[in-house]
């Protein structure tokens, strides 16, 4: 043997690695172990970023908004069983988010198969459900192929999850580097168009509506169709709003944004809605009565068929990419220009409605007493965020009031519990967020909106948060319970009676909980706040400290609510 070339072999981990890399994947979130501790260390070496977190959930959670913010998926590498059940739950976020995902498990070796291995599961099977595409490669050298397959289908057509299977003793198998054939990066997504007729029938619905809406969901972002979109909204002077996450796409402050008069006005009262890249789910109210007039006529933009036609019927459905369908819109009115009446008895409606909800909402902010209300609070974190941070956010009330007074401007700048409705993946999407602001954004602050309860969730991570020394700023919005919870003078005071898993509300948690004394165990700083000027001061100090993380525990009424609703199924409802 002279060194042949030939004779030069290459681990399964390090094929898996170098595919990972052809396909232009980044970055890594995972817990090592065995049996994929060396397909870590093979990827950091060929320069992906490898992001160790503290529960397979949060690494999930953190990949999928890579995905989404970046536009190519992030992976989540896990260990067998156990390992990968728990990532089932961020692949199933991801996957009802339609972002793009990769989730790589180690399993059991392939001899030991249904001899009740170590971990042994049913792993490509269990992942089907949360997943677009499934498998687990027949061999080292197909990983290749495999991967480019999983890319691909993670970010064409609706974007998803895919799940790829490698089995223990594919890890430190060695093989010949030249049966290994690598795979060039995939193509970005072919872009489509939606039929032209279908096109001119729906600017001539929008020309003929009495009371126009549009609604800009997370795919307009997930699509970068701002800018089409923001044209189209100016140049024919129509009312829209966003959903939670596709705030941003034009910003929260425009003339033309009507969150503020949502439910009981523009969505019950619009004559025509074009939906760009929103379903309509439960975010939606499944755009039916009494939501929304029975007669209303839907345009529904999205890159999915299957979509089209979901609990409506609609008046026109354009399929193809959000961004490619704007602009034949726009044609259409730069052909035949047309604006709809900025004086027009519609927009008179919402601009009053929105003027006496934001004067209820910042009659409340005004509030003196103590504890500080919802309100109180986000007004004052509202003056101090800097324009373009990130924000994320979960928590029930933190988060439905928040988005109400949290103020976005750019697009692909809010993250929060999303289409699933999942709680716990604050810390996951922040940590996701200033690892891809560090590279692509340097100095971006990214500010974590977190309901007490909803931080318990995947609190641990404030380690992770530490250990990468993120500057992420967490405000925990203190109720001492979920929905609401008790103070702790009559915590006490029920104890006398009894033990608390007799008597406690099931919504309570322990009162008065120092959740900053977490962040300072790991060498953050940590704030307990209490007024308004403690939290205007902590908040000045955190966001001008740029070298490590903070967390402010804001201690708020525990049975402070949303403001009176117009409609008592508003209270109940998320949004
Ligand atoms: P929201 O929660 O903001 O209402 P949804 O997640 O319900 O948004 O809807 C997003 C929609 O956007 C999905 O139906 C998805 O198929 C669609 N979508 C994603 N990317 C694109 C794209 N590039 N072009 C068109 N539609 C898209
Ligand atoms: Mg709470």
């Amino acid at each position: 043997n002279f060194g042949d070339a030939s004779e030069e072999q290459v681990s399964g981990a390090a094929v898996l690695a170098r595919a990972l890399k052809a396909q232009d994947v980044q970055y890594m979130f995972g817990i090592v172990g065995i049996p994929v501790t060396e397909i870590a260390i093979a990827a950091q070496q060929l320069g992906i970023r490898y992001v160790g977190m503290r529960n397979e959930q949060a690494a999930c959670y953190a990949a999928s908004a890579v995905g989404y913010l970046t536009g190519r998926p992030g992976v989540c590498l896990v260990v067998s069983g156990p390992g990968l059940v728990h990532a089932l739950g961020g692949m199933a976020n991801a996957n009802m988010n339609c972002w793009p995902l990769i989730v790589i498990g180690g399993s059991s070796e392939r001899c030991q198969e249904t001899m009740g291995a170590f971990q042994e599961f049913p792993q490509v099977e269990a992942c089907r459900l949360y997943s677009k595409f499934s498998v687990r490669p027949s061999s080292i050298e197909a990983i290749p192929s495999i991967i480019e397959k999983a890319v691909r289908s993670s970010i064409y057509g609706r974007p998803g999850a895919c799940y790829i299977d490698i089995p223990a003793d594919f890890v430190n198998l060695q093989v010949n580097v030249n049966s290994i054939k690598y795979v060039e990066c995939c193509m970005p997504p072919p872009i489509s168009m939606a039929e032209t007729s279908a096109v001119q029938m729906a600017a001539s619905v929008i020309r003929n509506a009495k009371r126009p809406l549009l609604i800009i969901g997370k795919g307009a972002a997930y699509a970068h169709a701002e800018e089409g979109i923001r044209k189209l909204v100016e140049q024919c002077k129509l009312p829209f709003l966003p959903t939670p996450m596709g705030k941003g796409v034009i910003p929260d402050n425009h003339p033309n944004c009507v969150a503020a008069a949502r439910s009981s006005r523009a969505l019950q009262f619009a004559d025509v809605i074009v939906l760009f890249g929103a379903r309509l789910n439960w975010i939606l109210h499944f755009g039916l009565p009494p939501r929304y007039q029975p007669d209303v006529k839907f345009i529904q933009i999205d890159i999915c068929a299957e979509e089209l036609g979901n609990n409506v019927r609609p008046a026109v459905t354009l399929l193809g990419d959000i961004n490619a369908v704007t602009k034949q819109l726009l044609e259409q009115f730069d052909k035949t220009p047309w604006q709809y009446p900025p004086e027009s008895k519609w927009w008179n409606t919402l601009r009053e409605k929105m003027k006496s909800n934001e004067a209820a909402s910042k009659e409340l902010a005004s509030k003196k007493s103590l504890p500080m209300n919802y309100y109180t609070v986000f007004y004052h974190v509202q003056e101090q965020l800097p324009r373009d941070c990130m924000v994320v956010s979960e928590g029930a009330n933190t988060m439905d009031i928040g988005r109400t007074v949290l103020q976005n401007y750019l697009p692909r700048h809010r993250l929060d519990a999303g289409t699933f409705g999942t709680m716990g993946v604050g810390l996951g999407f922040a940590i996701a967020a200033a690892i891809v602001a560090k590279d692509r954004n340097p100095g971006q602050r990214v500010i974590c909106v977190e309901g007490d309860s909803a931080f318990g969730f995947s609190g641990m991570e404030v380690e992770t948060i530490c250990r990468y020394n993120l500057p992420i700023v967490l405000l925990v919005v203190n109720n001492n319970g979920i929905y609401q919870g008790i103070d702790t003078d009559s915590w006490k005071e029920m104890l006398k009676f009894g033990d608390a898993t007799a008597l406690a509300p099931p919504m309570c948690l322990l009162p008065n909980a120092h959740y900053e004394q977490v962040m300072a165990a790991f060498g953050g700083s940590g704030y307990f706040v209490q007024t308004r000027e403690e939290l205007q001061e902590s908040l000045r100090k955190s966001l001008a400290d740029t070298t490590k993380p903070s967390l402010i525990n804001i201690m708020i009424e525990p049975q402070s609510m949303r403001k009176a609703q117009d409609f008592h199924w508003l209270t109940r409802s998320n949004m």
